[in-house]
């Protein structure tokens, strides 16, 4: 079968002929990928930045963001059939901690877990691919569409989870009823994954800003203003003024990935206020920050800052739930996310060229 492979460390991409995987084990299923999603550790992997192959390998098949259909299925699995729609998991436990013991390798302690497509394991950039019953998760084929999104839309889910889990550890005595109804929530950056939390806080009924560094209007500014959401040009507004020109928000989420705006935007966080860190800074340039004008702030206004990666598989199937909500609350607007759709065998173009309109761009194995 063809797949795409890269060799760790290089810019060396291509398709490759590789063996098709079988079911091998009855709790094994076997799916066909119709569509793999590409984002910025994608492009971060074919520029040569992390990446590992599987032991003994010297290329890494790439890919982590997949939708597919079942073909076939082993003796022990029952809750899946052949015909159903559905993604695979990304990461799995390292097999030595309490938290991969219990099914939550997203929380990992050793560090030793591994990522299909990313690190010691090939992802789902093939025709077919094959994994266990445990990382399969359903998509409704009412929304066959957004399928390719479960993943991303997994990453959004968990971070305002568990955002949402420390505010109501603390505050929860004195905000009964729904914490979000009302409140103000900031995206920082507007790409993938924050028009996907957007979504998520607007269908929590929470009031939504984004703020991104591309002109109103153009693309995703326009989506999010479909969500319900206003738009705040980053270029306009300096984060240290937001509170001021703006107001203070009660949930920040963050999806721009650079150290010094995720820093900085603790200036726009309201008393008892939560912010969730998503993007992963590249680099190490070194930045200037009021660092102590920004933590006497999170001391003397009960703030809490987290970060979040990966997911875990309930955190997958309430990314599908959100996605199933936000179907029938903005029909067709999901859809307009995914702004390219390549075939396979020109996949180069999905990985190295990124036009600042894409919000997903996606691969095509089979329609
Ligand atoms: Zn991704
Ligand atoms: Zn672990």
């Amino acid at each position: 079968m063809k797949a795409i492979a890269l060799k760790p460390g290089t810019k060396q991409v291509s398709l490759i002929d590789t063996d098709e995987p079988q079911v091998g084990a009855p709790d094994e299923i076997r799916m066909e990928v119709l569509r793999v999603g590409i984002c910025g550790t994608d492009r971060e992997q074919v520029e040569g930045g992390r990446s590992d192959a599987p032991p003994g390998m010297d290329r890494l098949v790439i890919g982590h963001e997949m939708f597919g259909r079942v073909v076939a299925t082993g003796d022990a699995v029952s809750n899946v059939k052949t015909g159903d729609y559905g993604i695979f998991s990304v990461r799995r436990g390292c097999g030595k901690c309490p938290a991969c013991d219990a099914g939550r390798s997203d929380m990992c302690f050793t560090g030793d877990y591994t990522e299909r497509g990313i690190k010691a394991a090939d992802g789902f950039q093939s025709q077919w691919v094959v994994d266990r019953e445990e990382y399969f998760i359903p998509v409704p084929a009412e929304i066959a569409a957004l399928g390719v999104l479960g993943e991303p839309m997994s990453v959004a889910a968990k971070a305002i989870d568990e955002a949402m889990s420390l505010q109501w550890a603390r505050l929860g005595d004195f905000t009964k009823g729904d914490w979000m109804k009302g409140r103000r929530a900031l995206v920082a950056g507007i790409g993938a994954i924050g028009l996907l939390a957007a979504v998520v806080l607007r269908l929590r009924g929470m009031d939504v800003t984004g703020m991104d560094v591309v002109d109103e209007n153009s693309l995703r500014p326009t989506l999010l203003k479909e969500l319900g959401g206003t738009y705040v040009d980053g270029r306009k507004v300096q984060v240290m003024d937001f509170d001021g020109k703006v107001g203070e928000v009660d949930f920040i989420f963050e999806a721009a990935g650079i150290g010094e705006l995720q820093v900085t935007l603790l200036d726009a966080l309201a008393i008892n206020g939560v912010y969730v860190a998503t993007g992963i800074p590249s680099g190490t340039r070194p930045a200037t920050i009021a660092a102590g004008e920004l933590m006497k702030q999170v001391v003397l206004k009960n703030q809490v800052m987290v970060g979040s990666v990966n997911a875990s598989i309930d955190h997958f199937r309430q990314g599908i739930t959100y996605l199933s909500e936000a179907s029938k609350k903005w029909p067709g607007l999901l859809e307009k996310l995914i702004t390219r759709v390549v075939p396979f065998t020109d996949f180069e173009s999905s990985v190295h060229n990124h036009d600042v309109n894409d919000i997903k761009v996606v691969v095509e194995w089979k329609k």
